[in-house]
């Protein structure tokens, strides 16, 4: 396991109109080049900033379409070819994890990570030759250490890991849906998508309290001259991480403190993990710790790649929020 098959980048949004309504500074810089970020402390323009290098560093300017190129498109590639494949969005909530992987429609140089993806998987498949392919896909949330279907028939049923001997790690009663289309693949996620938020006006909660995973699944069995078949199965998870605001500081009590804890607990096993794969010397990587981390277990590591996307506040109103993300993304790199 190199570290070629982790990378770690950053990309810091422009400051929004709240932000420029209360005459925030811009704390955060780059250089792009050499792929280094700065935070400044706010107040302390005597002190040094903060310096951290990571795979890639993108700024408010820097679009989606450059970064998918960069970054996205040569793990997304090796799924057509049948590795698993794991991109990450990590920050607090307000931050662009969603503009970066849903993205929005126009510009078309600012459309998502995931809608990228599901065209480059479908392109691939219209140019392979002597190849067929079978896609599917499913949607599914973890809330509090529990597992729910976002496209199942019971959206509120409880899913149990289980593992099996050969397959590894795998939600029982998950369900599979075949795919033919980029656009069959956005309904679907769509569908999924609302899921998550019927549950959460139900149960009174924000959509940025769940992790979610949309798993594309290929099976790809190609023909060879002497018409022998080979069959290879690659996966692409794409996740929806939740906030990674600190609880203290959104004073959270009872309930919303025990979901806090969990989903600190999923977010530092995945730090954890993420810097024992990267540090290549781990004897032990603590894989079990989180049911994120298990359920990941064989998209991180081994012969995968993965794609961790810190997003960023410029403000100086979120120093210390930017500065965890910038740390916690470091330790990932
Ligand atoms: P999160 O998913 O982390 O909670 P969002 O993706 O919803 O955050 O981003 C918060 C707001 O900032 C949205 O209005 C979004 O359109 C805007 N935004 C985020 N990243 C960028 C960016 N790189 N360029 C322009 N606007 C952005």
């Amino acid at each position: 396991m190199g570290s070629e098959s982790v990378k770690v980048i950053v990309r810091c949004r422009p400051l929004n109109e709240r932000e420029k309504s209360l005459n925030c500074k811009i704390v955060v810089s780059m250089d792009s080049a050499r792929c280094q970020c700065f935070i400044q402390k706010p107040g302390a323009s005597g002190e040094p900033p903060k310096q951290f290098t990571f795979d890639g560093t993108y700024f408010v300017e820097d679009q989606t379409e450059q970064m998918y190129n960069e970054v996205a498109y040569p793990l997304v590639e090796g799924v057509t070819q049948g590795y698993n494949g794991t991109i990450f969005a990590y920050g607090q909530t307000g931050s662009g994890k969603s503009f970066t992987m849903q993205g929005i429609p126009s510009p078309s140089s600012q459309r998502g990570v995931i809608p990228r993806a599901f065209e480059h998987i479908f392109e691939s498949i219209q140019c392979a030759e002597n190849t067929k392919f079978l896609v599917r896909a499913s949607y599914l949330e973890i809330y509090n250490e529990e597992i729910r279907d976002l496209l199942g028939q019971d959206t509120k049923q409880k899913l149990e890991l289980k593992e099996h001997p050969e397959q590894g790690v795998y939600v029982r009663g998950l369900s599979l849906h075949t795919v033919h289309s980029v656009r069959e693949c956005e309904v679907i996620m769509e569908q999924g998508w609302k899921n998550r938020s019927v549950g959460y006006t139900l149960m009174n909660k924000d959509s940025s309290r769940s992790h979610s995973i949309f798993t594309v699944h290929l099976e790809i069995c190609s023909t060879d001259t002497s018409g022998k078949d080979h069959l290879r199965a690659g996966k692409l998870n794409l996740v929806d991480l939740a906030g990674s605001e600190r609880q203290s500081k959104t004073g959270a009590t009872g309930e919303r403190l025990r979901e806090a804890t969990k989903i600190n607990l999923s977010l530092s096993a995945l730090g954890n993990v993420i810097s024992a794969l990267v540090d290549g010397h781990s004897r032990h990587v603590p894989y079990r710790d989180s049911k994120l981390t298990r359920l990941l277990q064989d998209s991180l590591g081994g012969n995968t790649r993965t794609l961790m996307v810190g997003c960023l506040s410029p403000a100086d109103n979120n120093y210390e929020e930017s500065l965890s993300t910038l740390r916690y993304a470091n330790r990932a790199k």
